[in-house]
């Protein structure tokens, strides 16, 4: 690990002036001191935010639920209105990690955290998101659990927070506090896809602080869930996942929101899904049809061919568990 130095923010103005300075912000710090002792990101300074008063979960006026930035994600999967509104969040939440990092991370430093890609984590591997512009080892190495959406020539790393999936299906917006004062960036615009830039993952500016995460108001009833589909039942990262989350009203779907994990740069929404199940009657073959283009666009490399189906398979049961079989 490399030298750096530490300092524990009082408030929020001396955390935004450190962040200014260059300071990276920690709280569960359950991502970076992994990256620090790997040498994978070495800051100078690391400011302890954990101290802010973000860690309310409330309703907003606007009829959503906004989640603070500093809440735990255990917290958050426990939170009586995450589970009642949206149970979608609570169980990404629960099917993420381990107990005891859902204890210490929380839901700004989750969307924050930085790709699995077993070259980024590894100092002698090329990799264009840690080293910009010294290639990708993963390209045409082994490739089975990296993305097959949203992929570039430079880069071809998933994006591996689940509740993140939770928040692209739902269309979140993130909260951010920085020198220039406040903004709010929607979810989809938040998560940089690759591009030629990998080594630019989200729309954060220098010394900017999530505060939290907003949820729009959705029309009730409204059932969802998260599926994660993994190489072992815990502790382990998806190989597909489908965030659902259904209105129907009259026997009729009004409303759809449907993204998948595992197997994009970014979380990926799955507009044309959900397009194919609005206005349509719930039934096993509308879950059919309507996953068989869950696949669209989709460049698999030479070890994960096998996640063009199972990306299918995942949202079509997911559809079945959300929506019910008629
Ligand atoms: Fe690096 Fe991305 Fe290539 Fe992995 S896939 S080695 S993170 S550039």
């Amino acid at each position: 690990m490399h030298p750096f130095s530490f300092t524990k923010a009082a408030d929020t103005r001396e955390a935004l002036n450190a962040g200014r300075r260059g300071g990276r912000y920690i709280a569960g710090g359950t991502t970076l001191v992994d990256l620090m002792r790997e040498t994978v990101e070495r800051p100078g300074t690391v400011v302890d935010i954990s101290g802010l008063p973000l860690r309310e979960v409330r309703s907003t006026e606007r009829g959503g639920l906004r989640i603070g930035a500093l809440v735990s994600m255990a917290e958050a999967a426990a939170h009586v209105k995450v589970r009642a509104l949206y149970p979608v969040i609570s169980q990404s939440l629960e099917l993420s990690a381990s107990a005891q990092l859902r204890n210490m991370a929380t839901i700004g430093g989750n969307i924050m955290q930085r790709t699995r890609c077993t070259y980024f984590r590894d100092v002698t591997a090329d990799c264009n998101k840690r080293d910009p512009g010294s290639g990708c080892a993963a390209l045409h190495g082994y490739n089975r659990t990296h993305a097959i959406l949203g992929t570039s020539e430079a880069c071809v790393a998933t994006h591996p927070s689940d509740v993140a999936v939770a928040f692209a299906a739902l269309e979140a917006t993130v909260h951010l506090l920085g020198p220039d004062g406040e903004r709010r960036v929607p979810f989809a615009d938040f998560l940089l896809k690759p591009g030629s830039t990998p080594h630019r993952e989200q729309a954060i500016r220098q010394g900017e602080l999530i505060t939290a995460v907003e949820i729009p108001a959705l029309p009730r009833p409204l059932k969802s869930g998260y599926l994660k589909v993994r190489d072992r039942q815990s502790y382990e990262f998806a190989l597909t996942s489908a965030a659902v989350a259904l209105h129907v009203r009259g026997g009729v779907i009004q409303e759809a929101k449907v993204a998948a994990g595992g197997v994009g740069t970014v979380p990926w929404k799955l507009p044309v899904v959900e397009q194919h199940l609005i206005g349509e009657r719930p039934s096993s073959a509308l879950w059919a049809k309507a996953a068989g283009h869950a696949g669209a666009g989709a460049r698999p490399l030479d070890h994960n061919r096998f996640k063009v189906e199972l990306l299918k398979r995942t949202v079509e049961r997911q559809l079945r568990i959300v929506g019910g079989t008629k």
